[in-house]
């Protein structure tokens, strides 16, 4: 099954995309921690865009498109995947549709996390303290400047992917403020796996 998840940050798409890989068993493709990982790496397309994610704004079509055409080429993602922050953008999502169409497949669903924009904050943030408090790393984005440039984007580029894909197939849209175990459930459900 191929599979987009959608949502705002600080949505709770990592933490839903993960439990659906698991439960599926299927890749989770995380176009914000391949980034991440660049940076940390170091490598040379991580230097390129270490600012602009920093700042939250979005990483160039042309890298994003080029990143996500290698990961869709790996055995892994052979048999399906979940695409967890790609496509952030209308360019972006008519490249993965040329994309896969060169491979003779297509996507099965998809599904948008809905949570009020007041709550979106206040989640990362939560975030971030949880991360201190585990010893672990706060990510340079999860601040509250670099968060009110993430949403600006998010709804400027990002939003119109949803109508995109909603004239074209049927997209759930799934409450995302409920606990986490009941998002899932009914992400499983909208998937009609339950
Ligand atoms: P979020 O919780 O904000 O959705 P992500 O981990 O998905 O976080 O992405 C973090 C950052 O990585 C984005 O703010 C952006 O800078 C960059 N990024 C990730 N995916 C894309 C994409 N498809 N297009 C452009 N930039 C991206």
């Amino acid at each position: 099954m191929r599979i987009i998840m959608l949502g705002p940050p600080g949505a709770g798409k990592g933490t839903q995309s993960s439990k659906l890989a698991r439960r599926l068993q299927i890749p989770q493709l995380s176009t914000g921690e391949m980034l991440r990982t660049a940076v940390e790496e170091k490598t040379p397309i991580g230097q390129s865009i270490d600012a602009v994610m920093k700042s939250g704004g979005l990483v160039s079509d042309e890298v994003m498109i080029e990143c996500v055409r290698e990961r869709l080429g790996r055995d892994d993602a052979a048999r399906g995947f979940i695409l967890d922050g790609f496509p952030r953008t209308l360019f972006q999502a008519r490249a993965l549709d040329d994309l896969l169409e060169a491979r003779g497949t297509k996507i099965d669903a998809v599904i948008e996390l809905r949570v009020d924009v007041s709550q979106l904050l206040s989640r990362v943030e939560g975030r971030a303290k949880e991360s201190l408090a585990n010893g672990g790393q706060v990510r340079a984005d999860d601040n509250p400047r670099a968060f009110e440039r993430r949403l600006v984007e998010y709804q400027k580029s990002t939003a119109p992917v949803s109508a995109y894909y909603a004239g074209r197939m049927q997209m759930a849209s799934v409450d995302g403020m409920q606990a986490v175990e009941t998002v899932t459930n009914d992400i499983m459900a909208a998937l009609g796996f339950q």
